[in-house]
């Protein structure tokens, strides 16, 4: 089976697994897990910040993050397609009284700084309080421009606002750029990292930011379900995707990219943008249904829409971008 619907797909490795088997582990929600403890030490110093904690989801982790930063009442600015805001239930408006003021994003993923500097509301009382900036990094695959991270962290904070980044996937814009994490992370209070996507975990998010903002996040966590228990097992996952498989990534993006420009050579398909891991098309209407039937009847899974994203992940290896690309053409060859 070749599943290019996501790289969440991506199974447990058997180095993993073996990690994951011999963890010592513990009761955590008491603080007892020493594989959750070294872990999170782990993945704090990496991300250059004080403390980190484990989740079982992102969606929790950024969640967590929001509740943390905003109380009832109080306003997020995050992009109209960003997860915290699109993909995760309304959960900050829900569990957190949190509203959301979505802006527009530009092409390259970034939410101009004019639209936030709009977006902030003045200390009147006909507004909510606008409280906190939430960027996502990369987001659609794209790398969000560092010089504008600076920009947009800097007038979030000349206004008062905290700020989260939702790094879901930062991995893959650190390889992709050959950056440290630590400094992708630098001018963000709190982000969230997943271990759970292109990295390979099969479940895991972490938080990072200061100490008291962690602390506070690990309350919240309790109160939302997400303390576990002997979640070593979890943590020595995550662990092992940090210490032995973030650099895998880069076989990832040269992957897409020989996938784009497979797919470019096409007629009839057009590569609307591909960047790190992710690939996305847009086909014709006509094709759309013989398309994903074809493919599924080469084991090939992908979710064609018109808008088409391809996500390539470690599970995928050169012989698998080579038959989605013999597929495709003699698709369009019949
Ligand atoms: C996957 C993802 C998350 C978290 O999703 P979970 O499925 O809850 O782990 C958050 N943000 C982005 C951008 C993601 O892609």
């Amino acid at each position: 089976m070749i599943d290019l619907r996501s790289d969440t797909v991506t199974r447990p490795s058997a180095a993993m697994r073996d990690a994951m088997y011999s963890a010592p582990v513990g009761d955590d929600v008491w603080g007892d897990d020493p594989s959750v403890a070294r872990f999170e030490a782990a993945v704090a110093e990496r991300a250059g910040k004080d403390a980190a904690l484990l989740f079982p989801s992102g969606t929790q982790s950024n969640l967590t993050a929001l509740l943390v930063h905003c109380q009832r009442g109080d306003e997020v600015i995050a992009g109209q397609q960003a997860h915290t805001y699109k993909y995760e239930g309304g959960g900050a408006a829900v569990l957190g009284g949190i509203q959301p003021q979505p802006v527009e994003h530009a092409d390259d993923g970034s939410l101009p700084l004019e639209r936030i500097r709009a977006a902030i509301k003045p200390d009147d009382i006909h507004f909510a309080r606008t409280r906190l900036l939430a960027l996502e990094n990369t987001i659609g695959g794209r790398v969000i421009d560092a010089d504008y991270v600076a920009a947009a962290t800097d007038l979030a904070r000349e206004h008062g606002l905290a700020t989260h980044l939702d790094g879901a996937r930062l991995f893959n814009a650190a390889v992709a750029t050959d950056t440290p994490l630590a400094r992708l992370c630098a001018p963000f209070d709190t982000v969230s990292l997943c271990f759970s996507k292109g990295l390979g975990a099969p479940m895991g998010s972490a938080l990072v930011g200061p100490r008291p903002l962690i602390d506070a996040a690990r309350r919240w966590r309790k109160m939302l379900g997400g303390g576990m228990r002997q979640s070593g097992i979890i943590a020595a996952a995550c662990h092992h995707a940090l210490d032995h498989q973030v650099a895998d990534l880069a076989q990832d993006h040269r992957r897409a990219a020989r996938l784009a420009e497979g797919l470019e050579a096409l007629p009839e398909i057009e590569v609307v943008s591909r960047a790190t891991n992710m690939v996305f098309l847009r086909v014709a209407k006509r094709h759309i249904a013989p398309l994903r039937a074809w493919l599924a009847e080469r084991r090939i899974l992908i979710d064609v829409l018109y808008d088409t994203r391809l996500v390539v992940h470690r599970d995928l290896d050169d012989d698998a971008i080579d038959a989605t690309l013999a597929a495709f053409r003699s698709y369009l060859a019949g």
